[in-house]
């Protein structure tokens, strides 16, 4: 039974297709409904969450327009990377993190927010750059030793620059929280 199948405007079509529309009415009300479960959830034993921002993700991991000679737009990879089905994640989670903020508004908690750029690249214990490919799933740092799964080191790094920026204003990103303990390393020396 597919849609292009039936003559347009016919009766089966429009049978088939208001079906096909309170299915995805159905299933779109479950993700609503699954995500208010999540959000309650996680904010069961926690005052804060801690994530990345996917809105300056984007910004940051857009490719580069690249222009040909003639001003004609050339492939840069951007397409292959957002597939319909990473936009699709994308809105997805964009809408869980409304919920989140809304769940934690009407429990007087908070969602914090942190610019994503360096944080798989950067150790969460020392701040040092620890340089790794996407399929490097682990983290070890020759700074100061930390061996963990290279997710978690992410969320901790995360964490650690979200409580940061509680603390000091100008503690946003990972850089901002290097450009900082820089300051405070040649401070201390005599
Ligand atoms: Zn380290």
């Amino acid at each position: 039974m597919r849609l292009a199948k039936k003559s347009k405007h016919s009766k089966p079509w429009k049978i088939l297709k208001r079906k096909i529309a309170k299915l995805h009415q159905l299933i779109a009300r479950q993700r609503l409904d699954w995500q208010f479960k999540l959000a309650y959830h996680l904010f069961s034993d926690v005052s804060v969450i801690f994530i990345e921002d996917l809105q300056i993700a984007n910004l940051v991991r857009r490719c580069q327009a690249k222009l040909g000679g003639n001003g004609q737009f050339l492939p840069n990879g951007q397409s292959a990377k957002s597939g319909l089905n990473k936009s699709l994640q994308d809105a997805a989670f964009g809408q869980f993190v409304q919920i989140l903020e809304y769940v934690a508004w009407k429990l007087g908690k908070r969602v914090i927010k942190v610019d994503p750029k360096g944080t798989s690249q950067h150790c969460w214990q020392c701040l040092s750059k620890v340089p790794k490919s996407l399929s490097e799933r682990w983290h070890s740092c020759p700074e100061c030793g930390q061996e963990l799964d290279r997710d978690y080191n992410s969320a901790l790094l995360i964490q650690k620059i979200g409580l940061l920026s509680t603390q000091e204003e100008d503690i946003t990103s990972v850089k901002t929280a290097v450009m900082a303990s820089l300051t405070e390393e040649s401070r201390a020396l005599p």
